[in-house]
């Protein structure tokens, strides 16, 4: 039996769950009032903001006061980086050759406008490039910017070590969670992070929200002026998104016990989808993978079958993967994040990502396994020959 639509493509977005939905409905229908509004009405939307902000808050391990609700971690990272462009009196910036697209992008619009930039390597097994922290990070840097683990491959990055480099040299730590939040438990006050951005839709809450985590006493410059947000984000408070946020946030509150408990259950059904494609095909080759990465994360090539070609096969079997960030995807650039790591453009084209969920089974990951070795066996075939089996080291 066929069984219906299998979505593993869960690092690009998430549904959001009926918790998520019935919170956001009842703020659109009850609570709609403008949470700066004197009356009565907007004092209630007033309050349901303060608690929302309140349940972010306890999930994410900070204060009430450093959450900065914006319209996601594409604002959120904006307001870091920009923000951080002569703050201190210092202009430059580090960051990592493999952040989100988004955030390349917007390192090189500040490169051209005169802001020096500095980007940190990865080295082959997907994981930051220490010495080169190290030797970029200096008294002229105001802000290093990394992310929490990689949106493609899922590989973790060093930010305690970081922390300690960045405010060694007088710098702030920026960190884009957006792909660890959610996934696994993160602690804001423990992480020595200055800045964190957080995006609700990544752990099935709405698209449209997310925050700014701003350490206490940090005077962050906004991006929009205005009286929002204690002066930090400008506009009208998303509240229905703010609550979806919080009902996400708060599915994910749980005990360490339980988070270890999901992230095994995902990390052994990822590890059962990779194990078994490689038994089943010659080339299978695991970008990151000896490297500490998210449970839920599989990015891989089969041989030298395009992308393309695997996910055609795949939608045909009614399963959703994606080839690395849908982000760049459609574009004939290969992934900057596998560049970064030395792959050549003619695997890295190659390259699929399988992004789990804790509600992701094994009877899903078996269809995979049941049937795309009989789809893909002809193409190979029909390809050039394939290199041989193994890990990305
Ligand atoms: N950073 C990372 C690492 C991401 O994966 C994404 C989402 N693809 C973003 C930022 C952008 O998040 P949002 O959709 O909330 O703007």
């Amino acid at each position: 039996m066929t069984p219906g639509p299998i979505y593993l493509d869960h690092n690009a977005t998430t549904p959001p769950s009926a918790a998520v939905v019935d919170a956001m409905l009842s703020h659109m229908t009850r609570t709609w009032a403008n949470a700066s509004s004197q009356h009565e009405a907007g004092q209630a939307a007033r309050v349901a903001l303060g608690q929302a902000r309140a349940r972010v808050a306890r999930m994410l391990n900070c204060r009430p006061n450093e959450v900065v609700f914006t319209s996601g971690a594409t604002e959120a990272n904006h307001m870091a980086l920009r923000g951080a462009v002569g703050f201190n009196g210092r202009g430059a910036l580090v960051a990592s050759a493999g952040e989100h697209a988004g955030v390349l992008k917007l390192l090189s619009q500040l490169q051209a406008d005169a802001v020096p930039v500095a980007r940190i390597g990865l080295r082959a097994d997907g994981q930051l490039d220490l010495d080169q922290a190290r030797a970029l990070i200096s008294d002229a840097v105001s802000l290093v910017s990394v992310m929490a683990a990689n949106n493609e491959t899922g590989v973790l990055m060093p930010i305690g070590e970081l922390a300690r480099l960045a405010h060694a040299a007088g710098a702030l730590l920026h960190v884009d969670a957006t792909q660890l939040v959610g996934k696994l438990p993160f602690d804001f006050a423990a992480s020595g992070a200055d800045l964190v951005s957080v995006s609700a839709h990544k752990f099935h809450g709405p698209k449209g929200i997310g925050a700014l985590l701003v350490r206490q006493g940090l005077n962050w410059p906004a991006l929009f002026p205005g009286a929002q947000e204690r002066g930090r984000r400008a506009g009208t408070e998303n509240l229905p998104g703010v609550a979806g946020f919080a009902a996400a946030a708060e599915a994910l509150t749980l005990s360490p016990e339980v988070w270890l408990a999901r992230a095994s259950g995902m990390a052994h059904l990822r590890d059962r989808l990779e194990a078994g494609l490689q038994r089943a095909l010659p080339g299978v080759v695991v970008y990151g993978a000896t490297a500490p990465r998210l449970p839920n994360t599989s990015y891989l090539r089969v041989g030298r079958l395009h992308a393309d070609q695997v996910l055609a096969q795949l939608d045909r079997l009614g399963v959703m993967a994606s080839s690395g960030s849908a982000c760049s995807a459609g574009g004939l650039a290969a992934s900057p994040v596998l560049t970064a790591m030395g792959v050549p453009r003619d695997e890295a084209v190659c390259a699929v990502r399988f992004s789990l969920s804790a509600d992701t089974t094994a009877s899903e990951v078996d269809h995979v396994l049941s049937h795309l070795p009989g789809a893909l066996m002809p193409l190979m075939a029909a390809s050039d020959p394939v290199s041989p089996p193994g890990v990305f080291a």
